[in-house]
């Protein structure tokens, strides 16, 4: 414990924020904090505004009259959660209840610019919308995001947004404290709080989307590893295979069992006839991609389920070494790709049940993602709000009582 006179706020608005309304008593056994320390904490929540006395439920009257909790309204951060064909916006208040949030289409291909003047203009209308100042922003992107820099790294399906300086653009337009990380990373991390591995301090969650990643969680904390690219499972040999992949390499997972790359599966056999139900269906108009291919499975057609199947078993023996690497609890699957039938995810078990370490993978559960498009924004605003009452952050607006209208914020900080 530092002595900064903020020394231990952080820890305590941490187990607030995990745990709900804890007794003072509590808060000092969770933090390894005095009781004088706890009530000088407390009463800089207090004048925050942060703090209330937490409700007494009938049936328990009485017996935790003094427990404090944090109050969620005082403020409210923006959460943006980019994919390659649609954005969502999420206002969300400070224990993650979504206030209210927005969702357009969007055209990553046009590059950055486009794209995140989209994302500030619903921004704009949603603080309009929502009333008061947020405060604070941050976006999850599909690509590889150098943390400390706030940029994307050759992103293989952001063509055009290399080394593009994300976080800061937004950060000026908007006028606020904002920052970037990874979309797996911030469904990881909204799945861990709020979804399917709530409970598992050892979970990993595998994005199975137009490209396949992975957020890690280990011991509660989001690992990013060194550079920021921690979990990048969709870049992970597949033996034998040889498409060649946008980042240079040939016979990555996402290369071969991603949604991209499902779609132009599904696009040849739908071409040369060895799906007939496929061609059927773009015939029909429906777009030849991972979503066709899974209806045309659900519907019985072999050269569909064979090809699922295969991605499947693929993507099982890359996640049986992730789960042998770090023997998580529970593997929570999420993206499109992770709803397109049983076929594919239990093929993924499968394989990974086979491959794993036997005592990696005895108490292992594998399950399907429990926020769905919802994980996104309450994963990226989690991210915010951990920024925001991190230590170095903490120190720059604790004094001026809020971190609105403070975009400098963006560069301090540790990246827990
Ligand atoms: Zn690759």
């Amino acid at each position: 414990m530092d002595s900064s006179p903020n020394a231990g706020l952080g820890s305590v608005v941490r187990e607030l924020r995990s745990s709900g309304p804890l007794t003072r008593q509590e808060l000092m056994g969770a933090t390894g904090l005095t009781r004088p320390q706890v009530d000088q904490r407390l009463g800089q929540l207090r004048e925050l505004n942060l703090l209330e006395e937490a409700a007494v439920a009938a049936s328990t009257g009485g017996r935790r009259p003094r427990a404090v909790g944090l109050r969620p309204r005082t403020g409210y951060v923006l959460a943006v959660a980019m994919g390659v064909t649609g954005v969502t916006v999420g206002a969300v208040d400070l224990s993650g209840s979504i206030i209210d949030e927005r969702s357009a289409a969007i055209d990553v291909s046009a590059g950055p610019h486009d794209a995140l003047g989209l994302c500030v203009r619903l921004c704009q209308e949603l603080t309009a919308d929502v009333g008061g100042e947020p405060w604070a922003a941050g976006i999850a992107v599909p690509g590889p995001v150098d943390i400390g820099h706030g940029i994307v790294v050759s992103p293989p399906i952001l063509p055009g947004w290399d080394q593009f300086p994300i976080r800061d653009w937004l950060a000026e337009k908007l006028h606020m404290a904002t920052w970037l990380d990874n979309d797996a990373n911030a469904i990881a991390l909204g799945e861990y709080r709020y979804g399917a591995g709530r409970g598992h301090r050892n979970m990993v969650y595998v994005k199975l989307g137009s490209g396949i990643g992975s957020g890690i969680i280990m011991g509660g904390v989001l690992q990013r590893g060194d550079g920021g690219c921690a979990g990048d499972v969709g870049h992970l040999p597949v033996p034998g295979a040889s498409a060649p992949c946008p980042c240079g390499n040939i016979g990555c997972l996402e290369a071969v069992a991603g949604g991209l790359a499902l779609g132009r599966v599904a696009t040849a056999l739908a071409e040369d006839g060895r799906s007939p139900l496929l061609r059927t269906l773009t015939e029909d108009g429906a777009e030849a991609d991972a979503s066709a291919l899974a209806r045309a499975a659900e519907r019985g057609d072999p050269a569909a389920l064979e090809t699922l199947r295969l991605a499947g078993s693929q993507i099982g023996d890359v996640l049986a070494s992730v789960v042998s690497l770090l023997n998580p609890s529970q593997l929570v699957l999420g993206g499109g790709l992770s709803y397109s039938g049983d076929v594919l995810v239990s093929s993924i078990r499968k394989s990974l049940y086979a491959r794993a370490l036997p005592l990696a993978s005895r108490d292992l559960l594998v399950r399907r993602a429990a926020l769905g498009e919802a994980g996104g924004v309450l994963g990226t605003a989690e991210l915010i709000v951990e920024r925001l009452f991190s230590p170095g952050v903490l120190d720059q607006w604790v004094d001026d009582g809020t971190p609105q209208g403070r975009p400098e914020l963006t560069r301090g900080g540790t990246t827990a």
